[in-house]
């Protein structure tokens, strides 16, 4: 056997360590596939195609921190075609995340994530792909997309994460938004206070009734008006002027 084969075999028996349960050995052989250089590289992208699930997820979070511009193409096949929803998700990660790279890959980010996002069967892997939007400059396809998903989509997580992401994505719905919280804090705060007034009147009329009359109960009537939250303290309210009046 050949020192070129042999090599081979060394660095592939690497890639399929990225696989393994242990961090300390997935640690081990990360440094000696980096400390490979471009083999390195290369054996990785082999791995991507491996039998075992494992390895192909092993290999795409390696690329996660080691990935270049000419990773993308792969990273890119196994986000959109892998068989396991697991590799697809670290895929998504490992092509779009900018943070754990000394530099973010330059390939059509946006485009890769708009067709997981709109296209992709599992929920935890569109998440990925939503989130990862986030992230990214702002895009036309990127805010389609997301109005897409909020149109039509039932779940509630991805609903939410995609509202999150088109705050991002497009001032406008921002704007929009934002202004819509404000009025409903508005609105809640003058529900509040009349609640309050409504309340405080209440408690005088009953008050001064079951004074004069020297009733030995009261009905306690229900105000729809009120907040259920004012209904309850009403009562209570009503229920302790009912024991002081009738006890004087
Ligand atoms: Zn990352």
């Amino acid at each position: 056997m050949s020192e070129e084969s042999d090599l081979d075999h060394e660095l592939q028996a690497l890639a399929e360590q990225l696989s393994a349960g242990d961090w300390r050995t997935v640690l081990e052989a990360e440094t000696a596939l980096v400390h490979a250089g471009q083999a390195g590289i290369d054996v990785v992208l082999w791995g991507l195609s491996h039998p075992k699930a494992g390895v192909r997820r092993g290999c795409a979070g390696f690329l996660d921190h080691h990935g270049t511009d000419a990773c993308f193409a792969a990273l890119q096949w196994a986000a959109l075609h892998d068989p396991a929803p697991s590799v697809r998700r670290v895929a998504v990660h490992s092509a779009s995340c900018q943070r754990c790279k000394p530099r973010p890959l330059t390939g059509d980010l946006v485009g890769l994530l708009v067709q997981v996002a709109l296209s992709e069967t599992n929920r935890r892997v569109r998440e990925n792909a939503i989130w990862g939007l986030r992230h990214q400059p702002q895009d036309a396809r990127a805010v389609a997309a997301l109005q897409q998903i909020l149109r039509s989509e039932t779940d509630a997580r991805l609903r939410r994460d995609a509202h999150h992401t088109l705050k991002h994505q497009d001032p406008n719905y921002r704007a929009r938004v934002d202004a819509q919280a404000r009025e409903r804090g508005i609105a809640g705060a003058r529900a509040r206070k009349s609640d309050q007034c409504t309340l405080e009147k209440t408690e005088h009329a009953v008050g001064q009734r079951v004074c004069d009359s020297s009733q030995k109960a009261i009905t306690i009537r229900c105000y729809p008006q009120l907040s259920v939250a004012s209904q309850k303290v009403t009562t209570t309210c009503l229920q302790l002027l009912f024991l002081r009046y009738s006890r004087s």
